[in-house]
């Protein structure tokens, strides 16, 4: 599932961060961390997967011992598999030299936290987010092939899915379709897909549901999945029959926000400058208060990681950063609209990585 990388450098790299801001063990268990720097994806289970980076040490992956055998060895790290009736918080704890300071990863069950700290109380943690964000918020030339082929495949789906009859089906069976169809097009796994008709487009997030879609419907399609362990992520609107007035009128402005922020993307510009860019046009045609969420998010491993653009967040954009650049505008009641694309930034601008057509499809 993980291809072929410089774990080695990226395990050199992280320890160099640890050291520039005092951290003496990196712990890292279930989440996008591990497999970035070990190509290991541990399972979401009760028992304890952890790497553990001493700075100035050799890696020790702890791993259950049935999970060990799915572990490659990349000549990075050690790996220490674990039996049931060991206790793998202590091995951990014994590998990490009782650390004055240890970064933790985000997704660490509070339970191994919780016994780490009864087995080592100086040790002061912080958040292993910023060190890893670091190295992963800039993708090198593989992780942006693979972003790119995830795109790609995300793309036949929507061009796939303009030929498909809507009316008469429900949300549910046109989700499944587009799972499917995400699968059939390359990806390994189908992560997920919004379908969201009628009122029911004006949230965001809606869980698709039995309602079936009529002749008038705005429907709303978000879908992505996993290629090689990145994620691809876009959006586009589908109407059954002709769009009204109001639709049009609203999809003009959204269609005209989303290529001004792609346009203004770039290196040397703030994050929240893009979505202060979509947001401008948005407000000034009287859709402000239906634009109800950030711009976009990082993509790589994780669908949702650093940058985010949001006001507040005055990181500079630099070449090899990907992230979403999906505003929207929801009429409560009445629809939902959102057009999003995945975008890589290069030395001179930002480039697309969805290119199916940016305008709402007519379908049956
Ligand atoms: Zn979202
Ligand atoms: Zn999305
Ligand atoms: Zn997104």
């Amino acid at each position: 599932m993980f291809p072929d990388a410089d774990y080695a450098g990226r395990l050199d790299r992280i320890r160099r961060v640890m050291a520039g801001r005092g951290v003496d063990a990196a712990l890292l268990s279930v989440g996008a961390d591990l497999p970035y720097l070990t190509g290991y994806e541990a399972p979401q289970l009760e028992r304890l997967t952890m790497l553990v980076v001493p700075a100035g040490g050799e890696a020790v992956l702890v791993v259950p011992r049935l999970e060990a055998p799915a572990v490659v060895d990349r000549g990075c790290f050690e790996v220490l598999p674990w039996d049931e009736t060991d206790d793998p918080v202590a091995l951990a704890v014994a590998l990490a030299g009782e650390p004055a300071t240890a970064a933790i990863g985000d997704h660490t069950w509070s339970r191994f936290l919780l016994a780490f700290q009864a087995l080592a109380p100086a040790t002061r943690f912080v958040p292993a987010t910023p060190l890893t964000a670091e190295l992963r918020i800039r993708k090198d030339a593989d992780e942006i092939a693979l972003l790119r082929e995830a795109g790609r495949a995300a793309d036949r789906v929507a061009a796939r899915l303009a030929g498909e009859r809507f009316s008469g089906r429900t949300e549910h069976e046109i989700a499944a379709a587009t799972r499917q169809m995400l699968v059939e097009e390359g990806h390994d796994v189908a992560s997920f897909a919004i379908v969201a008709a009628g009122a029911n487009g004006a949230s965001p997030h809606h869980e698709p549901t039995d309602r079936v879609i009529e002749p008038g419907d705005a429907v709303v399609l978000d879908f992505g999945g996993r290629l090689g362990g990145y994620h691809s992520d876009t959006t586009r609107d589908f109407v059954v029959g002709e769009p009204g007035a109001e639709y049009r009128a609203a999809y003009d402005v959204l269609r005209e926000a989303q290529a001004a922020a792609v346009a203004a993307a770039g290196p040397g510009v703030a994050a929240q400058e893009v979505d202060r860019t979509a947001r401008r046009i948005i407000t000034g045609a009287g859709y402000g208060e239906h634009f109800i969420h950030r711009t976009g998010h990082g993509i790589g491993l994780e669908v949702h990681e650093d940058p985010y653009l949001v006001e507040g967040n005055e990181q500079v954009l630099e070449p090899g950063m990907c992230f979403s650049i999906e505003p929207g505008i929801y009429l409560p009641g009445r629809f939902g609209m959102r057009i999003e694309d995945i975008v890589v930034v290069t030395a001179d601008g930002a480039e697309r990585l969805n290119r199916s057509p940016r305008h709402a499809y007519m379908v049956d």
